[in-house]
């Protein structure tokens, strides 16, 4: 087992500790303290001097297609699956999968092999099982019994709503699936967590709000994604955000998206804690490896991109230029989701957490990345990559 000695960082885990050594051994991180001497020690050791850097933990990026989502221009333009670079080289060392609009060409058994993959790798992987419709997608015929039988599976989504790609479901049919899921959930230890794809649709968190008030469900069991959208969605977000919901900001866009009308997620997180939702209630989702069509003033398809999971940094970055706080943008890039998804070696800064760690300069920018103790990024490099 080799050691990995962090000297004199400061330590953001996410509250500030100030300058500390960290130590880590066998994939967790097993001592901070404000100086860890083990020279001398005989024992095979790596030391990282990280004299003037920012020590944060692993970015956990709530929402990535890992296996490829969308395609809606046909099938020449089904997006690829992500590489371990793409999320490592970004300093994501967590990432939770969804598939997405297609769940026909789209399974959740490949989804699961490249999560097993990514995970062999170097980085941690979960997954959400179902789809965007309704009834769900999933392996043995059951939400419940995938999220108890599967252990990649912690939660259901992308469950779409208020969209024209949804299958349009009730109330009802929301709520059993919730109810289900978190069944699922409190049996195998899990979040049970469902998570929700917000469309473009006028009826925006309605249907959420319906099931709530109508259902024994609570807000808490639900967590929206692309709440950024526009204005208006962004300030209902914020509103049930306020009654203990997190939401969910995408980092992926393009110039067009902003121009009708959607708001960054620096914006965002910016305008939702001066409306006082608590900075632990709102996270950031790169929806990497989703398609980004790009429609002309007739609604034709023009050109379709694809999400990158690098965007969540490239946020985090905005944030910060915004006047965010490190803590709340570390938060939003990474404890947030962690807790709100039950990962519980995930998001954080502390002795017997997983050892998934960004080293940045002041800038923020990065440095050096560990994944479960390994070294996947030295000096902005990527020096672990996918096999293919
Ligand atoms: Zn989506």
């Amino acid at each position: 087992m080799s050691l990995t000695l962090i000297k004199n960082a400061e330590v953001y885990a996410p509250e500030p500790l100030g300058r500390n050594d960290v130590l880590l051994a066998g994939g967790e991180i097993a001592a901070i303290a404000a100086t860890l001497n083990l020279t001398g020690s005989g024992l095979p050791l790596d030391v990282i001097d990280a004299e003037g850097l920012l020590l944060v933990p692993g970015f956990v990026d709530p929402l990535v297609h890992i296996s490829g989502g969308g395609g809606e221009g046909g099938f020449h333009t089904r997006t690829p699956g992500m590489r371990l670079q793409d999320a490592s080289c970004a300093g994501v060392t967590t990432v939770i999968s969804a598939l997405g609009t297609d769940a026909t060409t789209r399974t959740l058994t490949d989804m699961l092999a490249k999560a097993y993959a990514l995970e062999h790798e170097g980085i941690s992987t979960y997954c959400y099982t179902g789809s965007y419709e309704l009834p769900a997608r999933t392996i043995t015929g059951s939400v419940r019994d995938d999220i108890i039988l599967i252990e990649k599976f912690i939660g259901v989504g992308e469950v779409a709503i208020a969209d024209h790609r949804s299958s349009q479901p009730t109330a009802t049919e929301l709520a059993k699936l919730a109810a289900n899921a978190r069944v699922g959930g409190m049996l195998s230890g899990k979040s049970g967590i469902t998570f929700v794809h917000v469309g473009d649709g006028a009826e925006r968190l309605d249907l959420i709000e319906q099931v709530v008030a109508n259902h024994d469900v609570s807000f808490r069991q639900f967590y929206p994604t692309h709440v950024n959208r526009s204005r208006a969605l962004l300030e209902h977000g914020i509103k049930l955000a306020q009654q203990g919901m997190t939401i969910d900001f995408t980092t992926s866009t393009n110039p067009q998206l902003l121009s009708l009308g959607e708001v960054s997620a620096a914006e965002s997180l910016r305008d939702a804690l001066a409306a006082g939702v608590p900075d632990t209630h709102l996270t950031f989702s790169s929806d990497g490896h989703a398609s980004l069509p790009e429609f002309n003033t007739h609604g034709e398809l023009i050109g379709l991109q694809v999400g990158r999971i690098a965007s969540l940094h490239e946020a985090a970055k905005e944030a910060l230029a915004l006047g965010i706080s490190l803590p709340s943008v570390i938060r939003a890039i990474s404890t947030n989701a962690a807790q709100t998804l039950r990962l519980q070696n995930k998001g954080r800064i502390a002795v017997g957490a997983d050892a998934d760690l960004v080293l940045t300069g002041s800038d923020f920018s990065i440095r050096h990345v560990w994944a479960r103790g390994r070294q996947l990024v030295q000096n902005g490099e990527c020096i672990v990559t996918s096999h293919f």
